[in-house]
């Protein structure tokens, strides 16, 4: 595996790689790799000729600071998961690399409705540093295959909107949650957890679940109430939302009419770790 730092060395070696028939697939990730990050790489390595890992913890997507001086970091451990994975390239920039003007005057996404509600609604500004952040990636990496995990739905929603808007030739992979045994999406942030409150959180899974198992035509605002008594009950003190949403719009989905494809979608925070997950709710 060969270690980028600086973005011109990457660009460079990747428009060689690329002029000489390589197609490149490129996994964007935040580090403390898990299984979950793994699959991605593993879905690049089975169609692209050379695949490229990213970890930068990126500053501009987290709307609390608490939550960006909090996330876990393990870069000599990811280092060596990748290698053994058969990482061909990885790209560990730092902030000054990535952003060389400065944060302030970065531009500002067209991102509709998206940006309005759940994950929007709940992290102003959230989705602003997540295009930022894969603006700047995709100039640098120009990959033919972005792989991303389905476990951030809206994210999904939010850079295919960008790839269309900005016109890249790259195309979006989308990738199947990896779950723990219990249930429980793996997630960066599980590393904050204790034993227990890992075990309360599988209610997440459970809740999404109920929800797929119990959506009838008609109204659904007794599922999602029944949805978030459990949650409470199971422990988790602050629900930001349980929503059934339109799969393409992630509109709230009120009245469902037996035929549209919906997505349930969870943010809930069990001891001040905020998760999500979501789960398609029709085959
Ligand atoms: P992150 O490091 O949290 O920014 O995640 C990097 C990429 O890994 C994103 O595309 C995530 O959606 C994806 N990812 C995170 N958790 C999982 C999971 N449990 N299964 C599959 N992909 C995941």
């Amino acid at each position: 595996m060969i270690l980028f730092s600086r973005a011109s060395d990457i660009s460079n070696y990747l428009k060689i790689k690329s002029e000489n028939g390589n197609s490149i697939g490129f996994v964007p990730t935040m580090g403390a790799l898990h299984s979950g990050h793994l699959s991605l790489l593993e879905a690049s390595k089975k169609v692209q000729s050379l695949s490229v890992v990213s970890i930068f913890v990126n500053p501009t997507q987290f709307n609390e600071k608490a939550d960006f001086e909090r996330y876990p970091v393990s870069i000599e451990k990811d280092i060596e998961l990748l290698e053994q994975a058969g990482c061909d390239v990885l790209f560990l920039p730092s902030v000054t690399e990535m952003y060389p003007n400065g944060t302030h005057n970065l531009p500002h996404y067209a991102l509709g409705n998206l940006e309005d509600i759940l994950e929007g609604y709940y992290r102003p500004g959230h989705f602003q540093g997540v295009c930022q952040v894969m603006h700047r990636l995709l100039d640098i990496i120009e990959p033919d295959t972005l792989i991303m995990g389905r476990k951030d739905y809206q994210q999904c929603l939010v850079i295919q909107n960008l790839l269309t808007q900005f016109g890249w030739k790259t195309s979006l992979t989308i990738a199947p949650t990896l779950r723990e045994i219990s249930g429980l999406a793996m997630s960066s942030r599980n590393r904050l957890l204790g034993e227990a409150e890992l075990e309360k959180a599988t209610a997440i899974y459970q809740t999404l679940q109920f929800l797929k198992n119990n959506l009838q035509p008609g109204k659904t605002d007794m599922l999602l109430a029944e949805s978030i008594s459990f949650l409470q009950e199971t422990g988790f003190n602050k629900i930001d939302y349980v929503s059934i949403a339109d799969a393409k719009t992630l509109a709230p989905v009120t009245l469902w009419d037996g035929k549209g494809k919906t997505v349930a979608l969870v943010a809930a925070f069990i001891n001040g770790i905020r998760l999500i997950d979501n789960l398609p709710l029709q085959e």
